[in-house]
């Protein structure tokens, strides 16, 4: 029996799929990385099923007008694919594939709004680390305990459905963010972990974008939130709420300060245009940002055997709350029962090198520093929505007219 550094076993066994196992797993393996029991997202399952589920279940239609409703749950138009687009389980053009055939109106708003995440993929593959480097609102405050003010209902409510669903519509994503930098001043750097900790979707792509959009460090304009979002996002909130003739929110906040900083030097991960072999690989190496039966590796490889490594140190540094995890093994116990599936716990580099593995390239820095020790036999590229072109990613507009012109 293998074992890690620190004397655990570095293999594990597989889980089965059901919440209540995978729970149980979760604590049993995976305990000593995150605070408190195993609990699973109410709101959502991890697994291939799951997320065919939830496309097939989602109709465009109506969606850019209900996109940015909050309350109640009813209106909201949101597609909630934001989970499974993240790991790999819905690949972007699978998406937008699915919606052709609705109303032109929301067809377009929809492929847009997945323009914003092939965007943020091609920004973070071309900026990586550097992407924390713009700290243009100059932080003034740190507010104790929380960040946001739980006395408040709207913002209580939301912070609520961030740590129990480990999910946020795009509106509410953007309270919070404004509420903690453009009024109160505090480092967008500090709430973009908070938000990465809980959210199922959470990658340092779209959350750093978003967050860097909402506090106007990447866009001309911070997102000011205030009393008059809930009125019109969320009708009724206010009504009920105990602060309502004494609404601390109710004027729009001063504009945030800036300091301005030297766009950082770009780099590429990217990853190769086409499949890149050095040898004939005998096992497929899954990462946590593709982990879809489509996965380009694994169905290129139909017969090999696959392994996937819980990364103990990232992990442990990172301290992600346990629906994350539950979300992940759930996906990995059903993919188990289709293909001959390997789980370890460890650090990729160690348990890894010296195998002969093919995997599909991500364009994340992670991925590209434990690659270029493992070195994987072959390489097949990210299924990428648009081809990454050359020439710089500082804004989503020219960076748009770029892909398109392809
Ligand atoms: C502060 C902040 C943090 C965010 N953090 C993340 C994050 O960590 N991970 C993440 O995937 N998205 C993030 N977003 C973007 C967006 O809020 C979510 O993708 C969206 O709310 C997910 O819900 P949905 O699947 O119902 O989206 P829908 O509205 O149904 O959109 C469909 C898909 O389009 C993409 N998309 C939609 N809006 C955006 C956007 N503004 N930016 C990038 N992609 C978008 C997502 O892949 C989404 O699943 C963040 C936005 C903000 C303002």
């Amino acid at each position: 029996m293998l074992r890690c550094h620190c004397g655990r076993v570095a293999t594990l066994p597989l889980p089965s799929p059901t919440r209540d196992a995978v729970e149980t797993w979760v604590d049993d393996h995976l305990g000593h990385l995150f605070d408190g029991p195993a609990i699973g997202s109410p709101a959502f399952r991890g697994g291939q099923r799951s997320a065919d589920a939830a496309l097939a279940a989602f109709d465009v239609r109506g969606y850019a007008a209900t996109r940015n409703e909050v309350a109640p749950i009813e209106r909201r138009g949101a597609s909630r694919l934001s989970p499974y687009i993240r790991h790999g389980l819905l690949p972007l053009p699978e998406v937008w594939r699915a919606v052709g055939g609705g109303p032109n109106r929301d067809v377009e708003k929809f492929r847009d709004e997945l323009l914003w995440q092939e965007y943020s993929r091609h920004w973070y593959a071309r900026l990586g680390r550097a992407t924390t480097d713009p700290v243009r609102n100059a932080p003034t405050d740190v507010r104790p305990g929380d960040g946001w003010d739980r006395m408040l209902p709207c913002l209580n409510a939301v912070v609520g459905e961030l740590e129990q669903d480990g999910w946020l519509v795009n509106q509410t994503r953007m309270w919070l963010a404004g509420d903690w930098t453009v009024r109160h001043g505090q480092d967008w750097r500090r709430g973009e972990d908070r938000f990465f900790r809980h959210l199922l979707d959470g990658s340092r792509a779209a959350n750093r974008l978003g967050w860097q959009w909402t506090t106007g460090v990447g866009s001309n304009k911070p997102y000011g939130f205030s009393r008059w979002q809930v009125e019109k996002r969320a009708p009724g909130l206010c009504k009920r709420c105990p602060h309502r003739d004494a609404c601390p929110i109710d004027a729009w906040p001063d504009e945030p300060s800036f300091v301005s900083v030297d766009w950082p030097a770009e780099i590429d991960l990217t990853g190769p245009d086409e499949i890149v072999t050095h040898a004939a690989p005998d096992t497929v190496w899954l990462t946590a940002e593709s982990l879809g039966t489509t996965d380009p590796a694994l169905s290129l490889n139909p017969g090999l055997p696959a392994v996937f490594v819980f990364d103990e140190p990232l992990l442990a540094r990172l301290r992600l709350d346990s629906k994350r995890l539950v979300f992940l093994t759930e996906t990995l116990a059903e993919l188990a029962e289709g293909h001959d599936l390997e789980l370890r716990l460890g650090d990729p580099v160690d348990e890894l090198v010296g195998r002969s593995l093919a995997v599909t390239h991500a364009p994340v820095p992670g991925f590209a520093d434990r690659a270029s020790v493992i070195r994987p036999a072959e390489v097949h590229p990210w299924p990428w929505l648009r081809q990454p072109q050359p020439g710089s990613v500082r804004s989503f507009s020219a960076w748009r007219k770029k892909v398109d012109r392809r």
